[in-house]
Protein backbone atom coordinates (compact mmCIF):
# COMPACT_ATOMS: atom_id res chain seq x y z
CA UNK A 1 0.00 0.00 0.00
CA UNK A 2 1.27 3.19 -0.73
CA UNK A 3 0.04 6.71 -0.33
CA UNK A 4 0.22 9.41 -3.53
CA UNK A 5 1.96 12.68 -2.46
CA UNK A 6 -0.18 16.21 -3.23
CA UNK A 7 1.09 17.29 -6.39
CA UNK A 8 4.26 19.66 -6.71
CA UNK A 9 2.71 21.74 -8.96
CA UNK A 10 -0.39 23.26 -6.93
CA UNK A 11 1.19 25.66 -4.99
CA UNK A 12 0.28 25.67 -1.10
CA UNK A 13 -1.64 29.56 -1.51
CA UNK A 14 -4.03 27.78 -4.17
CA UNK A 15 -5.13 24.58 -2.53
CA UNK A 16 -8.78 25.32 -1.46
CA UNK A 17 -10.30 23.98 2.00
CA UNK A 18 -10.67 20.66 0.52
CA UNK A 19 -6.64 20.28 -0.28
CA UNK A 20 -6.31 21.50 3.14
CA UNK A 21 -8.15 18.91 5.00
CA UNK A 22 -7.35 15.87 2.47
CA UNK A 23 -3.29 16.46 3.18
CA UNK A 24 -4.10 16.54 6.98
CA UNK A 25 -5.64 13.70 6.70
CA UNK A 26 -3.30 12.09 4.67
CA UNK A 27 -0.54 13.08 7.36
CA UNK A 28 -1.86 11.64 9.78
CA UNK A 29 -2.38 8.20 8.03
CA UNK A 30 1.28 8.52 7.42
CA UNK A 31 2.22 9.38 10.88
CA UNK A 32 -0.39 6.59 12.66
CA UNK A 33 1.43 4.04 10.21
CA UNK A 34 4.64 4.62 11.17
CA UNK A 35 3.99 5.18 14.61
CA UNK A 36 2.31 1.77 13.98
CA UNK A 37 5.06 -0.11 12.30
CA UNK A 38 8.13 0.87 14.03
CA UNK A 39 6.20 0.73 17.31
CA UNK A 40 7.11 -2.47 18.95
CA UNK A 41 4.55 -4.21 20.76
CA UNK A 42 4.05 -7.17 22.22
CA UNK A 43 2.27 -9.88 20.47
CA UNK A 44 1.60 -13.49 19.25
CA UNK A 45 3.05 -14.89 16.02
CA UNK A 46 2.93 -17.86 14.20
CA UNK A 47 4.46 -19.33 11.00
CA UNK A 48 3.96 -22.47 9.28
CA UNK A 49 6.19 -23.99 6.82
CA UNK A 50 6.88 -26.97 4.62
CA UNK A 51 10.20 -28.59 5.83
CA UNK A 52 11.12 -32.00 6.40
CA UNK A 53 8.71 -33.78 4.26
CA UNK A 54 6.25 -32.60 6.91
CA UNK A 55 4.28 -29.68 8.32
CA UNK A 56 6.32 -27.18 10.51
CA UNK A 57 4.54 -24.87 13.31
CA UNK A 58 6.35 -22.27 15.18
CA UNK A 59 4.21 -19.94 17.35
CA UNK A 60 6.14 -17.68 19.59
CA UNK A 61 5.13 -14.97 22.10
CA UNK A 62 7.24 -11.66 21.30
CA UNK A 63 7.19 -8.73 24.19
CA UNK A 64 8.73 -6.84 21.12
CA UNK A 65 7.17 -7.73 17.65
CA UNK A 66 10.72 -6.88 16.32
CA UNK A 67 12.38 -8.72 17.94
CA UNK A 68 9.85 -12.24 17.93
CA UNK A 69 10.08 -11.59 14.07
CA UNK A 70 13.94 -11.94 14.00
CA UNK A 71 14.00 -15.11 16.67
CA UNK A 72 11.03 -16.46 14.00
CA UNK A 73 13.43 -16.11 11.01
CA UNK A 74 16.20 -17.23 12.57
CA UNK A 75 14.24 -20.45 13.60
CA UNK A 76 13.09 -21.17 9.95
CA UNK A 77 16.29 -20.90 8.44
CA UNK A 78 17.89 -22.88 11.34
CA UNK A 79 15.77 -25.67 10.62
CA UNK A 80 16.37 -25.31 6.38
CA UNK A 81 19.86 -25.87 7.48
CA UNK A 82 19.21 -28.84 9.44
CA UNK A 83 16.97 -30.20 6.57
CA UNK A 84 20.10 -29.14 3.80
CA UNK A 85 22.22 -31.13 5.99
CA UNK A 86 20.09 -33.88 6.56
CA UNK A 87 17.94 -34.86 3.98
CA UNK A 88 18.85 -38.35 2.04
CA UNK A 89 17.48 -37.00 -1.49
CA UNK A 90 19.10 -33.68 -1.92
CA UNK A 91 22.99 -35.01 -3.63
CA UNK A 92 24.89 -31.90 -2.12
CA UNK A 93 24.08 -33.13 1.64
CA UNK A 94 26.47 -34.73 3.72
CA UNK A 95 24.04 -37.69 4.38
CA UNK A 96 23.92 -38.20 0.63
CA UNK A 97 27.96 -38.09 0.53
CA UNK A 98 28.07 -40.55 2.60
CA UNK A 99 25.46 -43.00 1.56
CA UNK A 100 27.63 -42.32 -1.67
CA UNK A 101 31.21 -43.02 -0.22
CA UNK A 102 30.72 -44.16 2.77
CA UNK A 103 31.48 -48.23 1.52
CA UNK A 104 34.46 -49.21 1.69
CA UNK A 105 34.76 -45.28 2.84
CA UNK A 106 36.39 -43.61 5.42
CA UNK A 107 34.08 -40.13 5.13
CA UNK A 108 35.07 -37.48 8.07
CA UNK A 109 31.96 -36.34 8.81
CA UNK A 110 30.94 -33.00 10.58
CA UNK A 111 30.56 -32.63 14.62
CA UNK A 112 26.98 -32.41 13.99
CA UNK A 113 26.44 -35.46 11.88
CA UNK A 114 28.67 -37.62 14.17
CA UNK A 115 26.96 -36.62 17.35
CA UNK A 116 23.48 -37.54 15.34
CA UNK A 117 25.08 -41.16 14.52
CA UNK A 118 26.59 -41.44 17.24
CA UNK A 119 23.45 -41.01 19.73
CA UNK A 120 21.37 -43.18 16.62
CA UNK A 121 23.81 -46.50 17.48
CA UNK A 122 23.56 -46.03 21.11
CA UNK A 123 19.67 -46.53 20.91
CA UNK A 124 20.66 -48.86 18.00
CA UNK A 125 22.39 -50.93 20.70
CA UNK A 126 20.19 -50.09 23.80
CA UNK A 127 16.86 -51.45 21.64
CA UNK A 128 18.84 -54.71 20.12
CA UNK A 129 17.97 -53.09 16.61
CA UNK A 130 14.74 -52.23 16.81
CA UNK A 131 16.19 -48.95 15.61
CA UNK A 132 17.92 -48.52 13.06
CA UNK A 133 18.88 -46.33 10.75
CA UNK A 134 20.29 -48.91 8.12
CA UNK A 135 16.47 -49.43 8.29
CA UNK A 136 17.30 -47.33 4.53
CA UNK A 137 18.98 -50.19 2.94
CA UNK A 138 15.77 -51.62 2.20
CA UNK A 139 13.40 -48.96 3.05
CA UNK A 140 14.13 -46.80 -0.41
CA UNK A 141 12.02 -49.43 -2.15
CA UNK A 142 8.89 -48.38 -0.25
CA UNK A 143 6.98 -45.22 -1.60
CA UNK A 144 4.03 -44.69 0.18
CA UNK A 145 2.86 -41.94 -1.71
CA UNK A 146 2.77 -44.23 -4.78
CA UNK A 147 1.65 -46.98 -3.03
CA UNK A 148 4.95 -49.49 -3.39
CA UNK A 149 7.08 -51.76 -1.72
CA UNK A 150 9.49 -54.05 -2.26
CA UNK A 151 8.82 -57.60 -3.37
CA UNK A 152 9.61 -60.41 -1.16
CA UNK A 153 12.49 -61.08 -3.38
CA UNK A 154 14.11 -57.85 -2.56
CA UNK A 155 12.61 -58.01 1.22
CA UNK A 156 14.96 -61.38 1.17
CA UNK A 157 18.08 -59.95 -0.33
CA UNK A 158 18.27 -56.62 1.72
CA UNK A 159 17.33 -57.65 5.19
CA UNK A 160 20.57 -58.50 5.99
CA UNK A 161 21.61 -55.12 5.15
CA UNK A 162 19.73 -53.79 7.64
CA UNK A 163 22.23 -53.76 10.57
CA UNK A 164 23.93 -50.87 12.27
CA UNK A 165 26.66 -52.99 13.87
CA UNK A 166 28.11 -52.55 10.15
CA UNK A 167 28.60 -48.97 10.85
CA UNK A 168 32.39 -47.81 12.25
CA UNK A 169 32.41 -44.37 13.44
CA UNK A 170 35.34 -43.13 14.99
CA UNK A 171 34.44 -40.51 17.45
CA UNK A 172 38.13 -39.12 17.54
CA UNK A 173 38.34 -38.80 13.66
CA UNK A 174 34.90 -38.62 12.90
CA UNK A 175 35.69 -41.00 10.42
CA UNK A 176 32.67 -43.22 9.25
CA UNK A 177 32.60 -46.55 6.93
CA UNK A 178 29.88 -49.21 6.23
CA UNK A 179 31.23 -52.89 6.13
CA UNK A 180 28.47 -53.44 3.68
CA UNK A 181 28.30 -52.00 0.40
CA UNK A 182 24.11 -52.18 0.40
CA UNK A 183 24.12 -49.92 3.58
CA UNK A 184 22.19 -47.02 2.98
CA UNK A 185 20.94 -44.60 6.44
CA UNK A 186 18.86 -42.16 6.97
CA UNK A 187 17.91 -40.65 10.05
CA UNK A 188 14.02 -39.47 9.78
CA UNK A 189 13.68 -41.39 13.24
CA UNK A 190 15.60 -38.81 14.93
CA UNK A 191 16.15 -35.92 12.81
CA UNK A 192 13.13 -33.42 13.74
CA UNK A 193 13.79 -34.12 17.63
CA UNK A 194 17.15 -33.02 17.32
CA UNK A 195 15.86 -30.11 14.98
CA UNK A 196 12.72 -29.31 17.83
CA UNK A 197 15.53 -29.01 20.27
CA UNK A 198 17.73 -26.93 18.48
CA UNK A 199 15.13 -24.36 18.41
CA UNK A 200 14.38 -25.10 22.06
CA UNK A 201 18.09 -23.65 22.31
CA UNK A 202 18.06 -21.19 20.23
CA UNK A 203 14.76 -19.03 20.91
CA UNK A 204 15.40 -18.44 24.91
CA UNK A 205 18.69 -16.79 23.04
CA UNK A 206 17.13 -14.29 21.66
CA UNK A 207 14.98 -13.39 24.13
CA UNK A 208 12.04 -15.32 23.25
CA UNK A 209 10.60 -17.65 26.36
CA UNK A 210 7.22 -19.11 25.74
CA UNK A 211 6.56 -20.66 22.51
CA UNK A 212 5.87 -24.04 20.62
CA UNK A 213 7.43 -25.91 17.93
CA UNK A 214 5.81 -28.66 15.86
CA UNK A 215 7.69 -30.60 13.46
CA UNK A 216 5.14 -33.78 12.07
CA UNK A 217 5.06 -35.80 14.98
CA UNK A 218 7.78 -34.28 16.97
CA UNK A 219 6.68 -31.25 19.51
CA UNK A 220 8.44 -29.25 21.56
CA UNK A 221 6.84 -26.46 24.02
CA UNK A 222 9.75 -23.74 25.40
CA UNK A 223 8.61 -22.01 28.77
CA UNK A 224 4.70 -22.18 29.77
CA UNK A 225 1.52 -20.40 27.78
CA UNK A 226 1.97 -17.06 29.67
CA UNK A 227 1.20 -18.79 32.61
CA UNK A 228 -0.52 -21.24 31.93
CA UNK A 229 1.12 -24.74 31.13
CA UNK A 230 0.34 -26.05 27.47
CA UNK A 231 -1.81 -28.33 26.29
CA UNK A 232 -0.76 -30.62 23.76
CA UNK A 233 -3.60 -33.09 22.53
CA UNK A 234 -2.66 -36.86 21.48
CA UNK A 235 -4.93 -37.92 18.53
CA UNK A 236 -6.72 -41.40 18.77
CA UNK A 237 -4.86 -42.59 15.50
CA UNK A 238 -8.21 -43.98 13.80
CA UNK A 239 -9.81 -40.64 13.76
CA UNK A 240 -8.59 -36.75 14.08
CA UNK A 241 -9.88 -36.28 17.64
CA UNK A 242 -7.50 -35.14 20.10
CA UNK A 243 -7.72 -38.16 22.37
CA UNK A 244 -5.72 -37.31 25.84
CA UNK A 245 -4.76 -33.55 26.45
CA UNK A 246 -1.68 -33.01 28.43
CA UNK A 247 -0.71 -29.84 30.36
CA UNK A 248 3.35 -29.61 29.36
CA UNK A 249 5.96 -26.68 30.46
CA UNK A 250 9.64 -26.82 28.85
CA UNK A 251 8.94 -30.38 27.49
CA UNK A 252 9.14 -32.60 24.56
CA UNK A 253 5.83 -35.43 22.76
CA UNK A 254 7.13 -37.67 20.32
CA UNK A 255 4.22 -39.28 18.78
CA UNK A 256 4.88 -42.45 16.22
CA UNK A 257 1.74 -43.88 14.54
CA UNK A 258 0.85 -45.90 11.39
CA UNK A 259 -1.44 -43.12 9.99
CA UNK A 260 1.36 -40.91 8.92
CA UNK A 261 2.35 -42.15 6.05
CA UNK A 262 0.83 -45.29 4.81
CA UNK A 263 -1.11 -47.31 2.25
CA UNK A 264 -3.25 -50.28 2.42
CA UNK A 265 -1.73 -53.02 -0.12
CA UNK A 266 -4.61 -53.86 -2.27
CA UNK A 267 -3.82 -57.97 -2.48
CA UNK A 268 -3.13 -58.44 1.36
CA UNK A 269 -5.00 -55.53 2.94
CA UNK A 270 -2.22 -54.82 5.31
CA UNK A 271 -1.66 -51.40 6.23
CA UNK A 272 1.99 -50.73 4.75
CA UNK A 273 3.71 -47.61 6.81
CA UNK A 274 6.69 -46.05 7.49
CA UNK A 275 8.04 -47.86 10.53
CA UNK A 276 10.04 -50.70 9.67
CA UNK A 277 10.54 -53.50 12.01
CA UNK A 278 14.59 -54.01 11.22
CA UNK A 279 13.89 -58.23 11.93
CA UNK A 280 11.17 -58.57 9.44
CA UNK A 281 12.27 -55.65 6.76
CA UNK A 282 8.20 -54.90 6.82
CA UNK A 283 5.99 -52.13 8.70
CA UNK A 284 6.16 -52.79 12.62
CA UNK A 285 2.19 -53.63 13.36
CA UNK A 286 2.13 -54.73 17.24
CA UNK A 287 0.22 -50.71 17.88
CA UNK A 288 -1.30 -48.14 16.22
CA UNK A 289 0.72 -45.58 18.23
CA UNK A 290 3.16 -44.50 20.71
CA UNK A 291 3.87 -41.14 22.17
CA UNK A 292 6.75 -40.49 24.04
CA UNK A 293 6.92 -37.28 26.41
CA UNK A 294 10.14 -35.96 28.45
CA UNK A 295 12.46 -32.77 28.77
CA UNK A 296 14.41 -33.36 25.74
CA UNK A 297 13.22 -33.67 21.68
CA UNK A 298 16.44 -35.36 20.64
CA UNK A 299 15.07 -38.40 23.13
CA UNK A 300 11.75 -38.52 22.52
CA UNK A 301 12.12 -39.07 18.98
CA UNK A 302 14.22 -41.71 18.63
CA UNK A 303 12.08 -43.59 22.16
CA UNK A 304 8.79 -42.84 20.02
CA UNK A 305 10.57 -44.64 17.25
CA UNK A 306 12.04 -47.21 18.98
CA UNK A 307 9.39 -48.10 21.19
CA UNK A 308 6.36 -48.41 18.34
CA UNK A 309 9.08 -51.14 16.52
CA UNK A 310 9.18 -52.88 19.79
CA UNK A 311 5.47 -52.94 20.62
CA UNK A 312 3.63 -52.68 24.17
CA UNK A 313 5.11 -55.33 26.28
CA UNK A 314 8.75 -54.69 25.82
CA UNK A 315 8.25 -51.00 24.30
CA UNK A 316 7.17 -50.24 28.57
CA UNK A 317 9.98 -52.39 29.69
CA UNK A 318 12.36 -50.07 28.11
CA UNK A 319 11.36 -46.86 28.59
CA UNK A 320 10.98 -47.62 32.85
CA UNK A 321 15.06 -47.47 32.03
CA UNK A 322 14.88 -43.58 30.99
CA UNK A 323 14.54 -41.25 33.76
CA UNK A 324 11.71 -38.69 33.15
CA UNK A 325 10.60 -40.63 30.15
CA UNK A 326 7.57 -41.74 29.56
CA UNK A 327 5.40 -43.06 27.05
CA UNK A 328 1.64 -43.75 25.98
CA UNK A 329 0.47 -46.57 23.66
CA UNK A 330 -2.78 -47.09 21.36
CA UNK A 331 -3.13 -50.61 20.62
CA UNK A 332 -5.44 -51.73 17.37
CA UNK A 333 -8.63 -51.41 19.85
CA UNK A 334 -8.14 -48.38 20.81
CA UNK A 335 -7.12 -49.08 24.34
CA UNK A 336 -4.53 -46.67 26.05
CA UNK A 337 -1.70 -48.06 28.12
CA UNK A 338 0.54 -45.58 30.28
CA UNK A 339 3.74 -46.39 31.50
CA UNK A 340 4.63 -46.17 34.86
CA UNK A 341 4.90 -42.24 35.68
CA UNK A 342 1.89 -41.74 34.05
CA UNK A 343 -0.43 -43.56 36.33
CA UNK A 344 -2.54 -42.63 38.73
CA UNK A 345 -1.10 -43.05 42.16
CA UNK A 346 -2.63 -45.97 44.24
P1 LIG B 1 8.92 -41.30 13.58
O1 LIG B 1 7.78 -40.72 12.83
O2 LIG B 1 9.71 -40.35 14.38
O3 LIG B 1 8.57 -42.50 14.34
O4 LIG B 1 9.97 -41.80 12.54
C1 LIG B 1 9.62 -42.54 11.43
C2 LIG B 1 10.75 -42.39 10.48
O5 LIG B 1 11.89 -43.06 11.03
C3 LIG B 1 10.48 -43.03 9.15
O6 LIG B 1 9.87 -42.14 8.25
C4 LIG B 1 11.88 -43.41 8.74
O7 LIG B 1 12.53 -42.31 8.16
C5 LIG B 1 12.58 -43.76 10.05
N1 LIG B 1 12.52 -45.18 10.43
C6 LIG B 1 11.63 -46.15 10.02
N2 LIG B 1 11.88 -47.32 10.64
C7 LIG B 1 12.96 -47.09 11.45
C8 LIG B 1 13.69 -47.92 12.35
N3 LIG B 1 13.38 -49.20 12.57
N4 LIG B 1 14.73 -47.36 13.02
C9 LIG B 1 15.06 -46.05 12.83
N5 LIG B 1 14.41 -45.23 12.00
C10 LIG B 1 13.36 -45.74 11.32
MG1 LIG C 1 10.25 -40.67 16.47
Amino acid sequence: MFFSAPSARKSHQKRDKNDRASTRHILLAVAFLFGHSLQAHAEWQYEEHYIFGTSVTIQLWADDSLQGKKAMDAAVSELWRIHNALSPLIDSTELFQLNTNGHPGPVVVSEELAMLLDKSLFYGATSEGAFDITFASLGYLYDYREGKKPTAEEVAKLKSAIDFTKIELNPETREVRFLDPRIKIDLGGIAKGYAVEKIAELLPELGINSATISAGGDSRVIGDKRGQPWIVGIRNPRSEESAIRIPLEDFAISTSGDYERFFIDSETGERIHHIINPSTGKSASDVASVSVIGPSGFETDPLSTTLFVLGREKGLSLIEQFKDYDAIFFDHQGKVHFSSGLMPPE
